[in-house]
C-alpha cells in the first residue's frame, strides 16, 4: 500500500530543504534502490495537536512525493503516561488529516530486539551497569562548561555488567536502584554523549506488553534502533532534538544496523495558541476544558469539532513549509486558509444570532412565500433552496438601531433597507419593554420589490439576513475566541503560570438564536457560512430535540473596525 494523499500536489508547491534533500539522497542512490521510507512517530500520551498535523504533513507528504512509503509508529517507551485512548485517536486523526500510513508498528513492538542489542553493546564493553542514583549521575554528568566524572561502577567487567543487567531484567532491583549507560565519553562537549542512560528500572504495566518488562529503554536508544529496523531513509523530528543526532549515529554505527538519517526541521508554534501535550493535558485534568476536543483546543480533534477542514490544514502546512530555525506563526494565517477553504464550500444559510421581532404590518396576516437562494455563490453545483417568509421575521439585534450612530447604513426608523431575496422594507415604529429596550419593530414593505429587486431603481444601502418566525428552528450557538489573551501564552509574571493567560470570555453560549429551517436537517460534518454572521457547523452535543451550532470562524466584520475606530 502506498501513501493516496489526494492533496500532495499542494505540498509540492512550497519548495523546502528537506524536500530538497530527500531529492539529492534519491538523486544519488544513497539509499540504493530503496524507496524512500519515512516515520510519523508520535508518543500516545495525549491528543495531536496543529505542530504535529505539520510534522504529519511533512513525513507523509514527502514521502508520497518520492514515491515512498510512511510507517505510523507509536514510541510508547515510557508505560505510566501512555494509554490506549491516545492510540486510538492518534490513528482517528492521522487518517481524519488524509493520510494512510503503510505499516502500524509500535517500539514496544521492538522490546525483544533492542533488548539484544543492549546485551550486544554490554558484550562489546560499550555500556555498563550503574549503580549511582539519578541525582548523583546528574552531579556526576558535568554542565555545558564543565566537563562530567567517570562513575565508579564505570569499569565493571563485561561479565558482572551482564550479570546485573540480567538481574535488572528479572526484576531482582527496586526502581532506579540501576541504569544501564552506554559508555561513550564523559567529557564530551555534547552532554547527550556523556554515558547516556539506554535501560531504566520500572515496575509498570505497558499498555501493550502489560508486565513483560520491568527495564524500560530510553527514547535515544529505542528511537534510531526502531528507524533502523524498519528501514527508514529519511527519519524528520523536531529541532529540539538536533543535539540527540550524535548519539542516534552513535547506536546506530555501534550495531552495524541499517544507517537511517535524522533530520531536524523547525517546531510550528503559533501566536495565542499552546502546542504541548503536557499544557493541554493540564487544561483537560483541571477542567479549565470541557475535554480534549473541547473547540477551543489546538488539538486536531478540537479543531475538528470546532469546524475546521482537514483541506484548509494541509494547505496551511504546505504554505509554511519547514526550515532550519524556529519562529511563530501567526493564528490568522490559519485561519486564512480555513475561511478561504470554508467560503468555496460551506452552504449559505440565514440565521439570526440575536433576534430583534420585525413585524411587516401590510403584509397579509397568515400569508407564506417561499424565496429562492444560491446554496453556494462560489459553487453553482451546490445549487439553490427556498426559503420560507412571512409577516414576522427576525433580524440581528445589531441590524437595527434607533438612534442611528454616523455612518449606520442598515435599519433605523424612517430608513429602507433589503431584506435578503425578500423584500424592501421601511421601519415606522418600536415597542419597547419597561427597561426601554426595543423588542419590536414595526416596518412596512414595498410589494413591488418582490425578490428583493429594487422597483424604481432606488437604491438601498444595507441588505440584511432574516428567519421568518412561523418558520424557523431554535438553536443554540457557541461562539469561541481566543483560549489564550496573550500572542505568548508563555509570557507571564514570576509566581503564576501559563493558565494566567486563560482568556475568561473564550465561550460564549446564546440560547435564542432563530435558524431556517433548513438547518433543522443538518448532520454532523456539514459546514455552513451563517450569512454576514461567520462559518458554523453542527455540534456532537445536538440531540433530536435541539441544536447546537459551533461558530468555526467569524466572517471578517469591517463594522467591527468601523465602530472600534470611532471608539463607540
Ligand atoms: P509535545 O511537546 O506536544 O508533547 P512531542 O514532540 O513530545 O510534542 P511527539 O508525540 O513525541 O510529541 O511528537 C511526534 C512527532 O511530532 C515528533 O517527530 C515531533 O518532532 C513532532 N512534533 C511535535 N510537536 C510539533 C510541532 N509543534 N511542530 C512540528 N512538529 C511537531
Ligand atoms: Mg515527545
Amino acid at each position: 500500500m502506498t501513501n493516496s494523499n489526494p492533496e500532495s500536489q499542494e505540498a509540492r508547491t512550497v519548495s523546502n530543504f528537506l524536500r530538497d534533500q530527500m531529492a539529492e539522497d534519491v538523486l544519488a542512490k544513497k539509499y540504493g534502490d530503496a524507496i524512500v521510507q519515512t516515520r510519523f512517530p508520535p508518543e500516545p500520551n495525549g491528543y495531536l495537536h496543529i505542530g504535529h498535523a505539520k510534522a504529519i504533513c511533512i513525513d507523509f507528504g514527502l514521502a508520497d512525493e518520492f514515491g515512498g512509503r510512511t510507517n505510523l509508529r507509536f514510541d510508547d517507551t515510557n508505560p505510566e503516561k501512555e494509554e490506549q485512548e491516545y492510540v486510538d485517536s492518534i490513528m482517528t486523526d492521522v487518517r481524519w488529516l488524509g493520510f494512510k500510513w503503510d505499516r502500524l508498528c509500535y517500539a514496544s513492538d521492538y522490546f525483544g530486539q533492542l533488548y539484544e542489542w543492549a546485551l550486544q553493546l554490554v558484550k562489546a564493553g560499550k555500556a555498563y551497569v550503574d549503580d549511582l542514583t539519578a541525582d548523583e549521575i546528574r552531579q556526576y554528568r558535568g554542565t555545558l562548561t564543565e566537563p562530567g566524572k567517570d562513575s565508579p561502577y564505570r569499569n565493571r567487567s563485561v561479565e558482572e555488567n551482564l550479570g546485573l543487567f540480567l538481574r535488572m531484567k528479572s526484576g531482582e532491583f527496586p526502581d532506579g536502584s540501576r541504569v544501564l549507560r552506554a559508555k561513550i565519553d564523559m567529557t564530551s562537549p555534547n552532554l547527550n554523549m556523556r554515558d547516556p542512560v539506554m535501560y531504566r528500572i520500572l515496575h509498570a504495566s505497558h499498555h501493550r506488553t502489560g508486565d513483560d518488562w520491568c527495564i524500560y529503554p530510553m527514547y535515544d536508544f529505542a528511537h534510531g534502533q526502531s528507524d533502523s529496523i524498519e528501514n527508514v531513509t529519511h527519519s524528520m523530528c523536531t529541532l529540539e532534538f538536533a543535539d540527540h543526532q550524535p548519539l542516534y549515529r552513535w547506536y546506530i554505527e555501534q550495531l552495524g544496523i541499517f544507517p537511517s538519517q535524522q533530520i531536524e526541521f523547525d517546531r510550528l508554534n503559533l501566536t495565542y495558541t499552546l502546542l504541548s501535550k503536557r499544557k493541554l493535558l493540564q487544561l483537560v485534568q483541571e477542567g479549565r476544558v470541557s475535554g480534549w476536543d473541547d473547540p477551543r483546543m489546538p488539538t486536531l480533534s478540537g479543531i475538528r469539532r470546532r469546524g475546521f477542514t482537514p483541506e484548509a490544514l494541509r494547505a496551511f502546512c504546505a504554505s509554511i513549509g519547514a526550515s532550519r530555525t524556529n519562529g511563530t506563526t501567526d493564528i490568522e494565517v490559519l485561519e486564512h486558509f480555513q475561511r478561504d477553504d470554508l467560503n468555496r464550500r460551506a452552504t449559505r444559510a440565514m440565521a439570526v444570532l440575536n433576534p430583534l421581532k420585525l413585524v411587516i404590518d401590510n403584509y397579509p396576516e397568515g400569508q407564506e412565500e417561499l424565496f429562492e437562494v444560491v446554496n453556494n455563490p462560489e459553487d453553482p453545483a451546490a445549487g439553490v433552496r427556498q426559503v420560507p417568509f412571512s409577516r414576522i421575521v427576525y433580524i440581528e439585534q445589531d441590524d437595527f438601531r434607533e438612534v442611528p450612530p454616523p455612518k449606520y447604513f442598515r435599519l433605523s426608523p424612517g430608513k429602507e433597507v433589503r431584506l435578503r431575496a425578500a423584500y424592501f422594507i421601511t421601519a415606522n415604529s418600536v415597542l419597547k419593554d419597561a427597561d426601554g429596550n426595543v423588542v419590536e419593530v414595526h416596518c412596512t414593505y414595498d410589494p413591488a420589490s418582490r425578490g428583493g429587486n429594487s422597483p424604481d431603481g432606488r437604491k438601498v444601502k444595507s441588505t440584511l439576513h432574516w428567519v421568518s418566525d412561523a418558520h424557523a428552528v431554535s438553536a443554540e450557538i457557541r461562539l469561541y475566541d481566543k483560549l489564550f489573551t496573550k500572542a505568548d501564552p508563555n509570557d507571564y509574571a514570576e509566581g503564576e503560570s501559563f493558565l494566567s493567560n486563560l482568556n475568561p470570555d473564550s465561550l460564549t453560549v446564546l440560547t435564542g438564536a432563530k435558524l431556517e429551517p433548513s438547518l433543522a436537517n443538518a448532520k454532523l460534518g456539514d459546514r455552513f457560512q451563517f450569512e454576514r454572521v461567520g462559518y458554523f457547523c453542527l455540534d456532537r452535543d445536538s440531540t433530536e430535540g435541539k441544536l447546537v451550532f459551533n461558530r468555526t470562524l467569524s466572517l471578517k466584520d469591517s463594522w467591527a473596525k468601523i465602530e472600534k475606530k470611532a471608539g463607540s
